[in-house]
């Protein structure tokens, strides 16, 4: 289980609002590791978004629920041939001890009048259809019902592959023991659940009609854009401005320069060749300048932008990828 926050999130008395995430229950579907690998490294990274994000919510995460069925390649269950995404209702704590586990934690936040539990996401991968979306429950109560359809609209403003038209509630007998269906009938209407999936293969994004392969980056980048929804959720925009050191003023040409040339050092010669990058006046700095190398010397602008000392590549990269989405890497 990892734990994300700053300390100040957990000041006697204070409440503390809670994000829990869990993945990988099935383990044929490895997608679900990689949006949780881009929340994970979203939130630990200086973005000011993340830093803000980590300041007033905590972020409970169980990135692999089911680490036996991994393990031996299974395609749905565990070492003991459980589907445990069925297995909520009642978990066993000798047949589903991950699931138990996690169950428990659930139950004790649940009951701790100073924890507001309120966002609990499983991530899958969906074999047949296309596209990230949501499945919530439904429920009687109609502004419960509305709300919790605002998280799913949120994303799909942020994240191209994100299709919130294939987003739905719904409350069949046969998901009746997901982790979605259970908590959302265990848990009050302060909290929302979603099961999150992701397409094995491919998104349309709105306005076109091409089918786009996903890749590991675009699963991880789907994470980035999962985990920063949760800003826009809380209305929290106001605090990223405070946070950040304001970048230096530069000239609109300036600025388009600068973006330009660090694109050009987030690529493979060959991705750039693919993409018709041109090269800078400088030349070909390396043949091995992809996302693993030493970080080039970084724009100015770029660094005074991290107050925590000088940025990550990986940092950079979703600085770049989150702010100015670049249409042509598609
Ligand atoms: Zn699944």
């Amino acid at each position: 289980l990892l734990l994300f926050y700053l300390p100040d999130n957990l000041r006697e008395g204070a409440e503390q609002k809670v994000v829990f995430i869990t993945g990988r229950v099935h383990p044929g579907e490895t997608p679900s590791s990689f949006v949780c690998q881009g929340i994970i490294d979203f939130l630990i990274s200086q973005h000011p978004i993340a830093r803000v994000l980590r300041e007033h919510l905590v972020f409970k995460i169980a990135p692999m629920l089911n680490p036996d069925g991994v393990y031996l390649g299974n395609y749905r269950c565990s070492l003991m041939g459980f589907d445990l995404n069925r297995h909520w209702l009642d978990p066993s704590p000798w047949a589903h001890p991950t699931l138990y586990g996690v169950k428990q934690l659930i139950i004790q936040m649940y009951n701790d009048p100073k924890t507001s539990l309120e966002f609990y996401i499983d991530i899958h991968a969906h074999s047949t259809m296309m596209n990230g979306f949501m499945y919530g429950n439904v429920f009687e109560d109609e502004e419960r019902f509305q709300r919790q359809a605002i998280f799913p609209k949120l994303l799909c403003q942020n994240a191209e592959d994100f299709s919130y038209s294939s987003t739905s509630f719904n409350r069949d007998a046969v998901k009746a023991g997901t982790g979605r269906r259970f908590l959302g009938g265990l848990l009050d209407h302060t909290s929302s659940c979603y099961t999150l999936e992701v397409s094995f293969y491919s998104y349309i994004s709105g306005g076109t009609t091409a089918a786009v392969p996903y890749t590991e980056e675009a699963y991880m980048k789907l994470g980035r854009n999962v985990a920063r929804t949760f800003l826009d959720y809380y209305r929290l925009d106001p605090m990223v401005e405070k946070m950040a050191i304001p970048m230096p003023r530069l000239r609109k040409e300036e600025l388009n320069r600068v973006f330009l040339e660090y694109k050009f050092f987030l690529r493979t010669k060959q991705e750039r060749q693919a993409l018709g990058v041109p090269t800078p006046a400088g030349g070909e700095p390396s043949e091995h300048l992809g996302l693993d190398c030493a970080a080039p010397a970084l724009p100015l602008g770029f660094i005074s932008y991290f107050p925590c000392g000088p940025a990550s590549l990986k940092d950079m990269k979703m600085y770049n990828l989150l702010l100015l989405p670049d249409q042509s890497s598609h």
